[in-house]
């Protein structure tokens, strides 16, 4: 379950690779030489202490963020793309946040028939068509004709993931989606996450819920200070950490 498509050494194109990415913010130096590939249908949990850098990784990759130096590909495309809209690049790119940001004042089927309808133009009925199949797979689908208010935040955030997932995106990042759920509603969502994950999506996650980890990454990531210390298979990590920020974050989890 845990094979990734690829395969190994397939010398495919990875769907994101950071190579040497700096950034600061002011003396800040918040992401230092970060090197990351991602390949297809993989899935890498990035894990690290509070203020480490994580948001900041996520953001460069849909150009929420620029960069100082070093380079980022999605698909093979450096950014930002030559003569494509930042909108159509991000399309490649889904995000779900921490605070699921879904457009207030539109119903839960327009907040996932907007993006395709507005940048990927396709014909309302068409978008209407993938939004009610990408809610039903999310388990909302009952709730279409609500505003994002009315619903709980476990739906919001499956609402969020349908939204990104109608822009038919190449890559998934997910940061800190369930951090904001109140503990009865954490996993419908890591339920969701775990479905598209075996469902072979590309996935890049910051999350502190290791069971996800632990059941669903190939690679986990661990970041301190800006730097990627330490990178391992899910199991290897959690029982053997090499380096002594790694013992001292899982130290500190209960
Ligand atoms: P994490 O997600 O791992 O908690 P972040 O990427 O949010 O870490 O933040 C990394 C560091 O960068 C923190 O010290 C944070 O205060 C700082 N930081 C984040 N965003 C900004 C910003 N827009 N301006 C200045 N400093 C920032
Ligand atoms: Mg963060």
């Amino acid at each position: 379950m845990k094979e990734t498509q690829s395969g190994s050494g397939s010398g495919e194109t990875p769907v994101v690779r950071m190579d040497k990415v700096n950034k600061h913010y002011g003396a800040l130096h918040v992401l230092q030489d970060i090197e990351l590939e991602v390949t297809r249908g993989e899935v890498v949990v990035v894990l690290g202490p509070s203020g480490s850098g994580k948001s900041t990784l996520c953001r460069t990759i849909n150009r929420l963020e620029t960069i100082d130096d070093g380079d980022i590909y999605i698909d093979g495309t450096r950014l930002p793309a030559e003569g494509k809209p930042l909108a159509q690049l991000r399309a490649d790119v889904g995000m779900v946040f921490q605070s699921f940001n879904l457009f207030a004042h539109k119903s839960i089927l327009e907040n996932v028939t907007l993006g395709p309808i507005k940048v990927k133009g396709m014909k309302k009925a068409e978008a209407d068509k993938l939004a009610m199949k990408l809610l039903t797979r999310v388990g909302v689908a009952n709730q279409k004709d609500k505003l994002p208010a009315q619903l709980s935040g476990g739906q919001q955030q499956r609402v969020a993931i349908a939204r990104a997932l109608a822009m038919k995106p190449k890559v998934m990042l997910f940061d800190e989606p369930t951090s904001a759920l109140d503990p009865e509603m954490i996993q419908e969502v890591l339920d969701t996450m775990v479905e598209l994950a075996e469902e072979g999506m590309t996935m890049i996650v910051v999350t502190h819920e290791m069971g996800f980890a632990r059941k669903a990454a190939h690679r986990v990531v661990f970041m301190s200070d800006g730097a990627i210390v330490e990178e391992a298979k899910p199991e290897d990590f959690f029982t053997n950490p090499q380096s002594d920020r790694a013992k001292d974050f899982l130290g500190k989890l209960i």
